[in-house]
């Protein structure tokens, strides 16, 4: 068997046409939606999810209006910042790149941000907007995954998920969201306090590794037939490599497309649907703004 490999690269890319799409006739009503990225520190995965942010806004265009700070920057100035964006009305949506310098409280960032202008999702009133299932902001790696499987024709209905790490941003949220109704999969999540945990992803329909363990999940962990989520972004050294290093997800790949029915592969798979949902969702902030949903 060879798994069918999900091009994540592809399907972000329809996402992005559709959101710049929708961009463009806002803007004809006089609507400009914006999003507002601020950096603080040169952390060098940082700034390369900000540059792909920035590169996304551009193509579908909407504004960008970047604010790259000091490493230096208290909380109390990041504070500041972020009541000033809330009372922009010219901006749409607030992301603060995690992680924040040590010096930073990150929890009392992400609960200054408006939950209007919540385009990452993490602010509690949007964390329990998804769990009850009201309108408000998906996280994006969590609903891109969403988007992928439905892309790809994977059936959730009724079907054991296996979600590998509980991280707020990753694990937490995609193990509800594949719960609620819309999806209706019978989920488990798995952690480092899981007892024999390749018996437990042995019985996944679906398997979503959330990890941060390069190629952790071996091929004998996976259920033939299981469809693959890889959401792991691990730098690996490589010295023939431009950068001195390569990107491989928590899965090992090569020997899993040989077990699994679907997989994504890493990079391009789960990674730029995470930039294109964050669009989507800047989109419908700045719809929800001019009160046009
Ligand atoms: P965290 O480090 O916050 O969480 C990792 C989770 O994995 C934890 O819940 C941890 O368990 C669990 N875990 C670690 N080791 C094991 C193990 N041996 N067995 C079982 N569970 C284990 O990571 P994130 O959720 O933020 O990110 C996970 C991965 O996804 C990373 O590689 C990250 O780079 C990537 N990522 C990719 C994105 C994308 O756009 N593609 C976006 C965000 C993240 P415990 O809770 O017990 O510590």
């Amino acid at each position: 068997m060879s798994a069918h490999v999900i091009d994540g690269f592809s399907v972000a890319a329809s996402v992005r046409a559709r959101v710049a799409d929708s961009v463009r006739s806002l803007k004809a009503q006089g609507i400009n939606p914006c999003l507002a990225v601020v950096l603080v520190g040169e952390d060098p995965a940082s700034v390369s999810y900000v540059t792909g942010k920035e590169k996304a806004l551009a193509e579908v265009g909407m504004i960008d209006k970047s604010y790259k700070l000091p490493v230096s920057t208290t909380e109390q100035e990041l504070l500041t910042l972020i009541q000033n964006l809330n009372a922009d009305p010219a901006v749409h949506g607030i992301l603060v790149q995690l992680p924040l310098p040590a010096h930073i409280n990150e929890a009392r960032i992400i609960m200054a941000i408006d939950p209007a202008k919540d385009v990452d999702g993490f602010h509690p009133v949007s964390v329990g907007n998804m769990v009850i299932e009201r309108p408000g902001f998906l996280p994006c790696t969590p609903h891109g995954v969403l988007v992928l499987l439905r892309e790809a024709e994977i059936r959730t209905d009724g079907a054991h998920a296996v979600v590998v790490g509980r991280s707020n941003i990753v694990g937490k949220p995609l193990a509800i969201l594949l719960a609620r109704k819309a999806c209706n999969a019978t989920v488990t999540i798995c952690h480092t306090g899981t007892r024999d945990l390749a018996s437990i992803t042995r019985q996944a329909d679906i398997l979503i590794a959330a990890v941060g363990k390069p190629k952790m999940i071996s091929a004998d962990m996976i259920k033939p037939g299981a469809a693959v989520i890889d959401v792991g972004v691990n730098r690996v050294e490589d010295p023939t490599a431009k950068k001195g290093y390569r990107l491989v997800g928590d899965v090992d790949f090569e020997p899993a497309c040989k077990v699994a029915s679907y997989i994504t592969p890493v990079p391009r798979g789960v990674g730029p649907m995470t930039i294109a949902m964050l669009m989507e969702n800047t989109l419908l902030a700045a719809v929800r703004f001019a009160g046009k949903e």
